[in-house]
């Protein structure tokens, strides 16, 4: 089988491997789609820790299972499927916490590899985060599943339903899926970004209000009547934004900080503001479980308009061609189809 090898940063490779045969709980799905991420990208750029190089890539996907282990009685060959890429252990401490996001071992039992003709899915994701995709969902919906479980994972408990308004920064992949999600809780949304072109895929999802940074305080005024956005979603990943972010939230409001900033980095509050403004400020950190199933019912139940922010479909073949558009910032989310004969 052919699969895509992250070489080191800027450098992918197509290697030729022998078919894996799937032991014991494994499956070994066929893929049809595999989506481009920003992680992705970040590897591909400046490498990844959670990326080994020179390594398997990609983590998105959506297939059909060609070939099943022993004991796998969920799924069939034939059977279309739409998963993750990780899965807790359920015994650590942090599982036994039901913090399951944080399990000690999630990353280093994940499995890379989904811009590839096939992939083996191991155990323990077959077991927790491997589901059936409906046939009336195409592979692209389904793939979206990961940064989907990914997006719906802080609002867990944040109590939505009280929340009037938000402001999304930054209109990449996550920023739009954000958007789209609290759109579907009733909010209304305002996306910030200086991309213009990204900015259009927002209204063409049918967010509110797409605006660039020296319209915020016009527009918030008009959405918020003077107070702040309820919910920021910070999804840029620079530090500045980090920082900035807290200063468009409405006191007692929530500060969402979801993009990653290099590592090492640092950011500075004015106490008096998080104290006296009582502000929530919350990390968050991959899935549990739980959001897997939950980003599911979102995309079997076509709840959200996501597919306008993929950007293009590619053959296998294209991988690098991909990877340098998104790295000269062209198109926002690519899906490769290995199985297909575009050019
Ligand atoms: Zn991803
Ligand atoms: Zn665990």
């Amino acid at each position: 089988m052919i699969r895509a090898i992250l070489v080191r940063e800027g450098i992918i490779e197509l290697e030729d491997t022998p078919l894996p045969e799937p032991a014991p709980g494994e499956v070994l799905i066929r893929v049809k789609t595999a989506m481009t991420c920003g992680t992705d990208l970040k590897a591909y750029l400046r490498g990844h820790k959670l990326i080994p190089m020179p390594g398997p890539f990609g983590h998105e996907y959506a297939g059909e299972v060609v070939a099943v282990g022993d004991d796998v009685n969920n799924f069939k060959i034939g059977d279309e499927v739409m998963g993750v890429h990780s899965a807790p252990c359920m015994s650590c401490d942090y599982c036994n916490r039901e913090a399951f996001n944080l399990c000690e071992t999630i990353m280093n039992t994940k499995v890379l590899g989904s811009y590839a003709e096939f992939l083996l899915l191991p155990a323990h994701i077959v077991d927790l985060n491997l589901y059936h995709k409906p046939a009336y969902i195409t592979f692209e919906e389904a793939a979206l599943l990961e940064p989907l479980s990914c997006v719906v994972h802080p609002y867990r408990g944040m109590g939505l339903e009280k929340a009037q308004n938000a402001l999304v920064i930054g209109s990449g992949a996550i920023g739009l899926m954000h958007s789209a999600f609290l759109k579907s809780h009733g909010l209304k949304v305002v996306v910030m970004d200086m991309n213009r072109e990204r900015l259009g895929v927002a209204r063409k999802m049918g967010i509110d209000f797409t605006v660039g940074p020296e319209e915020i305080d016009d527009i918030s005024r008009k959405v918020c009547g003077g107070l702040g956005f309820d919910i920021v979603v910070e999804c840029t990943g620079q530090v500045s934004v980090w920082e900035s972010a807290v200063g468009y939230v409405r006191r007692g409001g929530t500060v969402l900080l979801f993009g990653g900033c290099p590592s090492g980095s640092k950011v500075t509050y004015l106490t008096n503001r998080l104290h006296y403004d009582e502000l929530t400020i919350k990390g968050s950190f991959h899935y549990t479980p739980d959001d897997v199933r939950y980003a599911r019912e979102l995309i079997v139940g076509r709840k959200l308009n996501l597919l306008p922010l993929v950007t293009g479909s590619f053959g296998l073949h294209d991988i690098k061609k991909v990877f340098r558009l998104l790295s000269e910032g062209k198109g926002i989310k690519y899906a490769i189809l290995p199985d297909s004969t575009l050019e």
